[in-house]
């Protein structure tokens, strides 16, 4: 087992309503105290310190006028949240990191990725496909031209995978598809044992949750581009992982107060 360290990195925060975006809503009179109202998530990526590269996992949202004309409103990325500007706080230039990977390409991973010039990008080759040619339907989320905008990974070159792919010692990726496309994970071993970093594919830790009354060994989220391979992905992540607290989520509350306490984990 490596002895890889991972820093969780907040770039800001999207709003969004719990009750429609993080839970199925045949669960939602399960689960108690959804909020039903615009609430603050998280968007985090995560250093991996430690290894034979410096690797971040995803570059996070944008700035807060961008995040608010095309996305969730009131959304905001407070002065110093940007990932260079994170990055900045604790020692690295955007240009040190090696590798980024990303979970997907949804806007709220990949903004600043021009800083990274020294960086290998790698994604999901279904991820790449879908995030060039999407429907309609996501254009927002990919930034589709059609908007009227740059799209944050336009002329970009990514590194293509599939399956489960080995990226450095200690560090791979596997298939986590149903939030998006070609959504994956990034399991990275540490000291502790082995952490995923889990994107969108669970959104909050309650996901992992059974539903007793619904016969469901999780607790499907509301937004989904495929619900099979959604839940799916949940239940490989939960098998995988040695217990909750080794998944990371990106826009998981719960992580700001962990990572107050415990800044680097592994
Ligand atoms: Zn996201």
């Amino acid at each position: 087992m490596s002895n890889l360290k991972i820093r969780p990195i907040n770039t800001g925060f999207v709003t969004t309503i719990p009750k429609e975006y993080l839970f199925h809503h045949s669960v939602v009179k399960y689960v108690p105290n959804i909020p039903d109202h615009r609430i603050e998530m998280p968007v985090f990526t995560f250093l991996v310190e430690g290894g034979e590269k410096l690797l971040l996992v995803d570059t996070g949202m944008a700035w807060t006028e961008r995040a608010n004309t095309y996305h969730h409103p009131e959304s905001r990325q407070p002065e110093g949240m940007a990932i260079h500007e994170q990055l900045a706080k604790i020692g690295y230039r955007p240009e040190d990191v090696d590798i980024v990977v990303f979970t997907h390409m949804h806007w709220d991973h990949v903004f600043y990725m021009d800083k990274f010039v020294n960086a290998q990008f790698i994604a999901h080759e279904r991820e790449i496909d879908f995030a060039f040619d999407p429907i309609a339907l996501y254009y927002k989320s990919y930034e589709h031209p059609a908007l009227g905008i740059t799209r944050p990974f336009e002329g970009a070159e990514f590194t293509r995978v599939r399956g489960e792919t080995d990226i450095m010692p200690g560090v791979r990726v596997f298939e986590t598809f149903g939030h998006s496309p070609g959504h994956m994970s990034v399991e990275v071993d540490t000291r502790e044992g082995r952490y995923i970093c889990a994107g969108d594919s669970v959104f909050v830790l309650q996901n992992l949750d059974p539903v007793p009354e619904m016969h469901y060994e999780i607790t499907p989220p509301g937004r989904f581009y495929n619900i099979v391979e959604t839940w799916n992905s949940i239940v490989k992540q939960k098998a995988r992982a040695k217990d909750k607290s080794f998944i990371l989520c990106t826009h998981d509350a719960g992580l700001i107060q962990r990572t107050e306490t415990t800044p680097v984990i592994g």
